[in-house]
């Protein structure tokens, strides 16, 4: 589905972002992969290659315009295209908030939001030269409902969506789309770090009757960054099994 397709996907290495990384992969995209750390960029590329799936990656700090800026030419460079992005790197809380510190606060926004932002900005830049282009975010079920811990978490993801659509409506003439998949609870380290409290009663809550894995997210990113998605963009598409957290 996404043959010759070039695809930048941030936090590659593991959960969500490595499934997506391996998925395009299967579905013929060329897809370069970030991580936060070179050795775990290397370990996620000999994970694919193990499968027979071929990817890159680097590890750019996505606080760092400069950085970004150079590897997203180097890329550019390379391949001649850029045709989707997909900002997923993410990290969460689930701290109250006198005991969360304003730099706790502020680390959160750093990634789930400035980071989006910072990425998005370096690859606009070739997918307008290009007039074609998918950006898609990670955002999540407490970008709707917000979350009864962590502020900072849903407050960032809550900034993804406002993101999203209104880059929709900024670059639509330019053939750029831009949707967020909202995942419920995924699979992932990021969720195996909760406390089983925690866990258990979300999972009661959920209709469909189990977490979420990976895969559904992945393939709910095929989807939107594929053709069948022509006219879908400014979209929050919720895969959570209609969850209510
Ligand atoms: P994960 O912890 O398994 O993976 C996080 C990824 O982000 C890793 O690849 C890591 O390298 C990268 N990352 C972390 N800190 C970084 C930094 N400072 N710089 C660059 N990269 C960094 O998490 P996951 O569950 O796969 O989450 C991926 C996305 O999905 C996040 O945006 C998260 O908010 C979102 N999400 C997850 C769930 C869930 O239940 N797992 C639910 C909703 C949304």
């Amino acid at each position: 589905m996404l043959e010759n397709k070039v695809a930048i996907i941030t936090g590659g290495t593991r959960g969500i972002g490595f499934e997506t990384a391996k998925v395009f992969a299967e579905n013929k995209a060329q897809v370069i992969l970030f991580g936060s750390r070179k050795e775990t960029v290397d370990l996620a590329l000999q994970k694919l290659e193990a499968e027979g799936l071929s990817a890159k990656g680097y590890a750019p700090n996505l606080n760092n315009m400069d950085e970004i800026e150079k590897v997203v030419q180097e890329i550019y460079e390379t391949y001649g295209h850029i045709d989707i992005l997909i900002n997923n790197a993410g990290i969460s809380s689930d701290k109250k908030i006198e005991d969360t510190t304003s730099e706790e606060f502020a680390k959160i926004i750093d990634l789930n939001v400035n980071a989006v932002f910072n990425m998005t900005k370096a690859v606009v830049v070739y997918m307008r030269k290009q007039q074609e282009g998918v950006i898609l975010n990670t955002s999540s079920m407490v970008s709707i409902y917000g979350q009864a811990a962590g502020v900072g978490y849903p407050t960032s993801k809550f900034a993804v969506n406002g993101m999203t659509k209104s880059l929709a409506r900024e670059l639509g003439r330019d053939h750029i789309r831009v949707n967020a998949v909202a995942p419920g609870v995924i699979n992932t380290d990021m969720v195996s770090s909760l406390p089983k409290e925690v866990i258990e009663p979300l999972v009661q809550t959920i209709p469909l009757g189990r977490i979420g894995e990976p895969r559904d997210i992945a393939n709910a990113f095929l989807f939107l960054a594929s053709p069948l998605a022509s006219y879908i963009t400014g979209a929050i598409l919720s895969v959570d099994g209609a969850a209510r957290s």
